[in-house]
């Protein structure tokens, strides 16, 4: 959604709140996630006479799959961010350390900035729980419902390294 702060930026004391679902469906290819219900959010834009200030409440389900053991995981992350904006015509859309930079066309897309703050707040890594135990690695059985009966001395050597070098892949 693109939004106009013309008013918030021109007029001293004002503010401006926009509130909906952002569209972050640009994170699903470059992480292994999918956000099937979007990011829901709240922007508060104010004027304090000598700069424009930005308070962002989000939160987004994500669903993805157990690094160990693949099944599927559902989960929750929010987050709120303050920063100032300011127009800068030669960045164009910015997000830098600490303010937020649009053109001078004053319009800001709102999944671009919920997005490229969202994938900061997103786990490295995803697991079904703590301490799950994973597949097996010889049967590919989920040992987080019992031994599988492989005896760990069994698997081939060369499995294990190809195992190792398709896991540095990741
Ligand atoms: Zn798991
Ligand atoms: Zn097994």
């Amino acid at each position: 959604m693109q939004i106009n702060l013309t008013k918030v930026l021109n007029e001293p004391d004002s503010s401006m709140t926009v509130s909906g679902v952002a569209d972050v469906g640009a994170l699903e290819a470059q992480s292994d996630m999918t956000f099937p219900s979007g990011a829901r959010f709240e922007m508060v834009f104010k004027n304090l006479m000598d700069c424009v200030t930005l308070s962002l409440k989000c939160e987004c389900e994500y669903l993805s799959e157990c690094a160990r053991c693949l099944k599927e995981v559902k989960g929750l992350v929010s987050f709120e961010f303050e920063s100032i904006v300011k127009v800068d015509d030669e960045s164009g859309f910015m997000l830098d350390s600490d303010a937020v930079l649009i053109s001078s066309s004053n319009r800001l897309d709102t999944d671009e900035l919920v997005a490229g703050l969202l994938v900061g707040y997103l786990p490295m890594k995803v697991l079904c729980r703590e301490d799950c135990r994973g597949l097996c690695p010889t049967c590919g059985h989920d040992l987080n419902e019992g031994d599988c009966g492989c005896s760990k001395k069994e698997v081939d050597p060369r499995l294990l390294k190809l195992k190792a070098l398709l896991d540095n892949d990741k």
